[in-house]
């Protein structure tokens, strides 16, 4: 295959709403997901997982054109340290390792998925650890939350790595710019999938959910995100390099209106 789309966790949600739309634009996807009748299953959350994700995808399609660094896990995820692997470890590795392939195409982008979760924040620590790789530093700083509350653990891991993949994308424009490959981040808010129904039903997590200040509209079903992320990657928008955009019905601007 040439010239495909490689989308992580297509499976289920925000993924397969994509894979859907850009099938349906005569974009050829290769889904990478540890669940469905993907073309890869793989899982994410260990190092051989990522690898054979990597691997596997470049057998596939030598010179992809896009990749999309979508799958996660949910903040109330039974193990904190898995958010860890799938939410950064699934994103960062899998970017870094795609960036020589997408260069070789003359459209190459990627997309990763960050969250409204990055603009509440997390752990200003275990953000630094994440982005400088110490991944010992970030499971014993996690340890520490962990040992009071796994739920807070939760939290903490997820929203961490949200604003470490939203700083990856900061970071990265000017050394995926010189490959010639765009990098930009799309995050989402309340966003209609499986992940927002398991918050919505937790009883410690939904008045936080609630809470988050809505500008203009409370949530959003996936093919509507699926497409913002579909025009980061038209060829179309090749000017649109290293940005976050916060898909959220304003609640990202609700929540910190002197940062543009
Ligand atoms: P979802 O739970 O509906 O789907 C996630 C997909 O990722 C599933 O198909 C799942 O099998 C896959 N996945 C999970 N762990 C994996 C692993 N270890 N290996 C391989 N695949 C794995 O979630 P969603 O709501 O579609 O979320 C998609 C992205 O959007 C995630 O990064 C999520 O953090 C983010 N997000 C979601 C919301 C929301 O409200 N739903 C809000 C902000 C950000």
């Amino acid at each position: 295959m040439q010239d495909a789309v490689i989308i992580t966790g297509s499976a289920a949600g925000l993924g397969k709403a994509l894979s859907h739309t850009l099938s349906s634009k005569g974009y050829d996807v290769i889904g990478i997901d540890k669940n469905g009748g993907e073309d890869i299953l793989a899982d994410l959350s260990t190092s051989e997982g990522r690898q054979f994700a990597i691997d596997k995808a470049l057998d596939i399609c030598p010179n992809p054109r896009a990749v999309v660094a979508n799958a996660g896990l949910s903040p109330i995820h039974e193990d904190p340290f898995a958010i860890l692997e799938v939410n950064w470890l699934g994103v960062k590795e899998l970017l870094d390792a795609f960036l020589p392939s997408l260069a070789s195409n003359s459209n190459g982008c990627a997309v990763a998925i960050s969250s409204i979760g990055a603009a509440v924040g997390g752990d200003e620590a275990l953000i630094n650890s994440l982005l400088t790789g110490d991944m010992v530093n970030a499971q014993s700083t996690l340890t520490k939350f962990a040992n009071s509350s796994q739920v807070e653990a939760g939290i903490i891991a997820y929203s961490s790595c949200k604003v470490a993949v939203a700083k990856y994308v900061r970071n990265n424009s000017k050394l995926w710019g010189d490959s010639g490959v765009r990098l930009n981040c799309v995050a989402p808010g309340r966003m209609e999938t499986a992940m927002l129904d398991g918050l919505l039903s937790h009883v410690d997590i939904a008045p936080g959910i609630d809470a988050l200040p809505t500008g203009i509209t409370k949530s959003a079903p996936a093919s509507q995100i699926a497409d913002v992320v579909a025009f980061f990657l038209d060829p179309d928008s090749s000017f649109v390099h290293g940005q976050v955009l916060f898909v959220d019905g304003g609640s990202e601007s609700l929540l910190r209106p002197e940062i543009f």
